[in-house]
Order: structure tokens, then sequence, then C-alpha cells
């Protein structure tokens, strides 16, 4: 039987753990990357893996570069605070359980920096991944192959395609031509807190505990502190030999991850409240929007707010559900067929997810234990599903944040104050206790 060769449109976080994993498995793949380099991406905000991203990259990395993920990763605390804007707690998650196991994908969330990330993934793929390949178009041959073209004038063919090609995928226009986007009516700011002597002089306690969501009258703010587990240097040096024997730097695998511990804060309201063209701007003129709206919350919100840099608003866009179309030998995951708003940090973690579901599937088909196109329709029903309930939720999550319905703001004040006060409530009804990711998910058998 000739050998199975997938063809990966797009070398972002589904793309590239779809790429390890199927390597790790000796499954022949190709990953073709519009960016121009390896280096092309500036930091931005940490990215928080969740346990369903954990899983995902657990199980695709060589267990060193899991290693390394794990000990640059920023440690988020225990548990969240549910808190109104003068800082009065309603609820108070995380104290009463059992400390987490930062090497246990299951129970942990990790804040990657997005550069070390994007170095993990790329780690010993360097023949694999081909930067400056702008995808236009594919076409499925009759000897059933099928071919991608580049905007370069070159081509490649596999057995399969994958478009991993995130929120605007070329793949998924011409494969999914019906698919559209809807506008949310939220807008997100978001900003960055160093943590410095100066700043740790004054931040209370419960802003470095752990991540809060503050529920004002009106608007909504989130709060994360990250903070490294391991020095960058001490890293390289503990886990050192792994690396070198996998070919790798250890040095420049993790020099990225030294950017300072931070506060990152996310406030999102309803659009309709925000001057026309606010998602333009940049800087201080943004500060002078948001703080006028917080101007009686309290001082130390305020401050946080004030003090931060890295800003940047943006408007909120959400992939429309959409029924299944007939099975070929294309598909699509993460971003390029369900994207969501950031709120809740789902969207990446939801492209790992179907990234190593993926990985499963082509798997089986190159050991001929499953057929090609049956198996991806497999994939894709659950993909679908998965991918869509978050999507749900990340909508549902953003509009209750924006809300404007004074009432429905009253209820959810209310309902996290009485999860506070009676434990047997909050249990049933934030479930707080158990695992979030169930462990037999890790073994559900494809399809
Ligand atoms: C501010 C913000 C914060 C976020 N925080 C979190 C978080 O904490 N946790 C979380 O899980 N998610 C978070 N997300 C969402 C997350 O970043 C995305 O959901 C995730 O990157 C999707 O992964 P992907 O592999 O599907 O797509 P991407 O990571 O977007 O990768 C797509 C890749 O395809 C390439 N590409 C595009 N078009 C072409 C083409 N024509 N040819 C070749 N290559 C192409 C792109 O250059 C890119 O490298 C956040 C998003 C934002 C905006």
């Amino acid at each position: 039987m000739k050998p199975l060769h997938v063809v990966v449109i797009g070398g972002g976080i589904g793309g590239l753990c779809l790429a390890q994993g199927l390597k790790q498995a000796g499954v022949s793949v190709a990953v073709y990357e519009r960016d121009r380099t390896p280096d092309s991406r500036t930091q931005g905000y940490r990215i928080n893996v969740n346990s369903t991203g954990a899983v995902a990259l657990h199980d695709c990395l060589p267990p060193a570069l899991w290693r390394v993920l794990v000990a640059t990763a920023g440690d988020a605390g225990r548990g969240i605070g549910f808190l109104d804007e003068k800082m009065r707690e309603l609820v108070l998650l995380g104290n009463d359980g059992p400390a987490a196991d930062p090497d246990d994908p299951l129970n942990t969330e990790h804040a990657v920096s997005r550069i070390t990330l994007r170095k993990i993934l790329l780690a010993g793929l360097a023949d694999l991944v081909h930067f400056d390949k702008e995808f236009l178009r594919y076409k499925e041959n009759s000897d059933g192959t099928v071919t991608a073209y580049f905007a370069d004038g070159s081509r490649a063919t596999g057995d399969v395609l994958i478009g991993a090609d995130g929120t605007r995928s070329r793949v998924r226009e011409q494969l999914v031509p019906r698919a559209t986007t809807t506008q949310i009516p939220a807008i997100g700011v978001a900003g960055k807190l160093m943590l410095t002597p100066e700043t740790l002089a004054w931040l209370p306690e419960i802003l470095l505990a752990r991540k809060n969501v503050f529920w004002p009258k009106r608007d909504f703010l989130f709060t994360a502190v990250f903070r490294r587990r391991e020095d960058p240097a001490q890293v390289a040096e503990r886990l050192g030999d792994q690396l070198l024997a996998l070919g790798l730097d250890p040095r420049e695998l993790v020099e990225d991850s030294r950017d300072n511990d931070y506060i990152l804060w996310a406030l999102i309201g309803s659009s309709d409240t925000f001057p026309a063209g606010f998602t333009e701007l940049t800087g201080p003129p943004i500060l002078d929007v948001v703080g006028d709206r917080i101007r009686d919350w309290h001082p130390s919100l305020r401050r946080l707010v004030k003090d931060a840099d890295q800003l940047r608003a943006v408007g909120f866009t959400a992939a429309a559900p959409v029924e299944a179309w007939p099975s070929r030998r294309v598909t699509v995951l993460g971003d390029a067929i369900h994207h969501m708003p950031p709120v809740g940090g789902l969207g990446g973690n939801t492209a790992l997810w179907d990234a190593n579901l993926l990985r499963r599937t082509l798997i089986s088909v190159a050991a001929g234990e499953k057929e090609l196109v049956a198996g991806i329709g497999a994939y894709e029903a659950a993909m679908r599903e998965h991918g869509f309930a978050t999507v749900r939720d990340a909508v549902r999550n953003t509009e209750q944040a924006a809300t404007r319905n004074a009432l429905s703001r009253l209820r959810t004040r209310l309902f996290f104050k009485a999860c506070g006060a009676i434990p047997p409530l909050r249990r049933a009804a934030l479930g707080y206790d158990q695992p979030v990711v169930d462990a037999e998910e890790r073994l559900t058998p494809v399809g």
C-alpha cells in the first residue's frame, strides 16, 4: 500500500500540533505557511492552554517538548474569583480543591508565550514546514490525490489536504462556501500590567492570587496573573540533555519565555456604547475611553487599567453554525471552520482538540485500519459538534459579559453570591470539584 501523505495548509497552533503528532507516529506530513519566516510573529499576550488543549499537546509532542511547555508556561494561580466592581467577593472558586500537578495535563492550565509555543511546535519539523507559501486554492485529482496551489507558482500534492489556515481560511471558502461569519455586538479592550517591585507594592493580593471576573452594573472585566513557573535558563539547563538528543538548541528554544510576569486584563462592553471608530484607536486614547467607563470602580482596578501597556481594542465575530457537507479528501480544523470570540480563551484549545482527533484518524488510515473519506466524515461530525458547541459557549459568555440588560446583570451577581454562600449550590451549579476534562476523553476511539 502507498504510504499516506498529508498536506497541511497553515502552520498555526492547530496545523503544527497535527504535524507534530503525525511525525511522532511516522505518518508523512508537510505544512505550508504563509508567514515569510518562523519568527514573523510578535509575542502579544500569552495564550492560555486549558486542559482540553493540554491533553492534545501532551499527546502530540515528544515528552521533552511537553516538559519545556509546562516549565516555561506561566501559572495563573488556582481557581477563579467572581467579584463586583468595588472588589467585593461574590464567590471564590478554587480554595477547597486539591493542588493541581502542573505536569498533569488534565487538571492544569498553562499560560504559554506565543513565541515559545510556536518554537516548541516547530521543533524538529524544519524539513516539513515550508514558509512563504501562500495557499490560493486546491484541486482534487482523478487519481484521488489533492494538489494545493501557492501564490509563488509552486504546488504540493498529497492524499489528503487539511485547511488549518485560520479565520479567513481559503480552504474553507472552497470546501464549504456557504459557511458565514456573524458579528457579535461587543467590543473587548485588553492590556498588560507588568509585575515589578513598584506594581507589586500596590497590587492587592486578590489580583495576584488567581483569575478574577468582575461583574459591575455595566461592562465586565477579566484579570489573569501570569507568573513563570521556572526561569528559562534553568529550564534549558534541566532539560538540556533531552533537548540535545532531539537535535534542538535548549537555550534558543526557551529564550522568548523570558517576557516578564504580568497581569492581563480584558474589559468587555456592548459595542453600541463605545464611540465610533474605537477599535481603530491605539495607545493612550483607548485609556481615555476606558478610564471614563470605570471611573467609579475600585481604585486598584482603575490603576490596573491606567498603568497598563500593550493596549488593544477589538470587535468580535464568530463562525455561524454550518450544516454537514459531503466528506472528501479535504477537511478543515480550528479557526478555519469554527472561529469564536477570544472570551474564555477557547479558540486555540478547540483547534488543538481538532488536531488531536484528526491525528488519531489519520494514523488509523495510514495503518490501513480505516478508509480515508469515512474517517474524515467521522472526524468532521465530531469536530462540528464539539467546535460549534464551544462557539456557542464563547458567544453566550461574550453576550452575557456585554449585556446592557440590568435585570440579567443583577441575576448573574445574585447567582454568584448565592454560590459563594451555599457550598452545595456552588458544587452543583459550577461543578468546581470536577476535573475539567473527563479522563476517558484521551482514550475515546475515533469514528
Ligand atoms: C487577543 C486574543 C487572545 C486569545 N487568547 C486565547 C487563549 O488564551 N487561549 C486560546 O485557546 N485561544 C485564544 N485565542 C484564540 C486563538 O489564538 C485561535 O483560536 C487559534 O490561534 C486558532 O488556531 P488555528 O491553528 O486554527 O489558527 P491560527 O493559529 O490562526 O493559524 C492559522 C495559520 O494559517 C496561516 N495562513 C492563513 N492563511 C494562509 C494561506 N492562504 N496560506 C498559507 N497559510 C495561511 C496563518 O499565517 C497562520 O499561521 C485568542 C485570540 C485572540 C485574538
